[in-house]
């Protein structure tokens, strides 16, 4: 029979790997509690109109990624593809909106049927910020600092924060009609994608990766040009508070984001440790989407960043400070005390002891072998615990223990396990 094996673009996350994502999710959870935020957890499956209308049919996402099926009910579902339009969707559904502005987080699986590759799968991860009822220029300072600030608590560095403005939708009219004139004209200069693009979503053309299309671009009309002097000015007052909080930024007048929801201010988040796939994090404003989405016209703005490759740049980071907060995060914490024990006695008795010592929120790697104390001890020695128990039938028997420590000086005690309980929590 053939091996069973995930499905492409599915990976597993192994245990030492789990680890690692789980120092993230924690450094991220208290960062978050930190600047009050609350965290909102939704369903994965939704009904596919849901990412229909609030993405736009005319994008990649909608128009080519998404897992989308019949259920038994003949209903259309789809596994979700991003956060935004769910979190939307339940703050719509359960009425948050009407009790004031709503700073959240999320953290999942999202599922993109696209080309598997370094950076890129099928299901993925995100952590995601969404301030709904947020439309000064101050939170959109506030959101991107959040992003900012939680990859260098990370401490990642070497990272390059990109921005733009989108402008209003009247904006983006205009600008769309003046870019679809400027490259109708030279449309034998476009690579067929962004020719396909012309007539279905022609801003996405300015994020053609083609290089000759690039080119091109670099002499086109710009997004900037076109906003209207309000946008010009809000973009203004969003950059000097960027610039105030010293957070440094690029201007990239081609950057638009491939969902159809945002305006105004747009950014991501890039690092030179991830080749092709370079975008960490990104987000913008979306002020028309909660409406779109049959709720009452409500500013919004958010980000999301991808948990798979954050790792990629956090294990570059430990690499090359390999005493930096990056390497620290990879670490394997090691258990407080390793159990060691043999004998008729000894053996079910050890049990007993690390459910004692672990109830009392200690630590313990219990060894089941019953192989020779001296092969116990090397495996003690490799698990990096600072202290051994050892329980052989004589301990047991006189309801004590061997206390050892395994690193540094210090002698060997005998004691009741009371006394080694309490020992060892003021040591923990
Ligand atoms: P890209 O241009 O790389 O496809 P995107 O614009 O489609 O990214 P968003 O929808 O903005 O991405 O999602 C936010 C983040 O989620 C991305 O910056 C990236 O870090 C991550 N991400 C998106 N798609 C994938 C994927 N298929 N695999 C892994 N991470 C992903
Ligand atoms: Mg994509």
């Amino acid at each position: 029979m053939s091996q069973l094996q995930t499905l492409r673009g599915m990976v597993d996350l192994l245990p030492e790997q789990t680890r690692r994502w789980q120092a993230v999710e924690s450094v991220a959870r208290e960062h978050f509690r930190c600047a009050g935020l609350d965290e909102i957890r939704t369903p994965l499956l939704e009904f596919t109109d849901l990412f229909a209308r609030g993405i736009g049919e005319a994008t990649d996402v909608v128009g080519k990624e998404m897992y989308t099926f019949l259920d038994r009910g003949d209903r259309s579902c789809t596994l979700r593809p991003e956060g935004t339009a769910s979190v939307v969707r339940a703050a719509l559904q359960h009425g948050l909106l009407t009790q004031g502005t709503q700073r959240l987080w999320y953290g999942g699986p999202m599922f993109r049927y696209e080309r598997p590759q370094a950076g890129r799968q099928r299901q993925f991860h995100q952590i995601g910020v969404e301030f709904l009822g947020a439309s000064s220029p101050r939170s959109d300072a506030e959101v991107i600092a959040l992003a900012w600030d939680l990859l260098s608590a990370l401490g990642i560095q070497g990272l390059k924060l990109e921005i733009n403005s989108l402008g209003t939708p009247e904006d983006r009219q205009r600008f769309r009609s003046e870019l679809v004139g400027w490259l109708e004209e030279r449309v034998e200069q476009l690579d067929p994608d962004s020719q396909e693009r012309l007539t279905t979503n022609p801003l996405r053309i300015l994020d053609s990766k083609d290089k000759g299309t690039q080119r091109l671009l670099n002499e086109a009309p710009t997004l900037l040009g076109a906003l209207s002097e309000e946008s010009a000015h809000r973009f203004d007052e969003v950059r000097a508070l960027l610039t105030a909080l010293q957070i440094p930024y690029q201007l990239n007048p081609r950057l638009v984001r491939g969902l159809d929801y945002y305006g105004h201010t747009a950014f991501e988040i890039t690092s030179d440790q991830l080749g092709a796939q370079a975008t960490v994090c990104g987000g913008g404003r979306y002020d028309g989407l909660i409406q779109q989405l049959g709720g009452p016209a409500t500013s919004a703005i958010g980000w999301a960043l991808g948990m798979e490759r954050l790792l990629l740049v956090i294990d570059a980071a430990a690499q090359a400070d390999p005493e930096g907060p990056a390497a620290r995060l990879t670490a394997t914490p090691a258990p407080l005390v390793y159990l060691i024990n043999r004998g008729a006695q000894a053996e079910p008795k050890a049990l007993t002891l690390a459910r004692k010592l672990r109830g009392a929120g200690l630590a313990v790697e219990l060894d089941g072998s019953s192989a020779a104390f001296g092969k116990q001890f090397k495996r003690a020695d490799r698990s990096g615990a600072p202290w051994a128990v050892v329980l052989g039938d004589e301990e047991a028997l006189a309801g004590q223990l061997r206390l050892k420590p395994l690193r540094g000086e210090g002698e060997e005690q005998q004691l009741t396990w009371e006394d080694a309980l309490s020992y060892l929590t003021k040591q923990r």
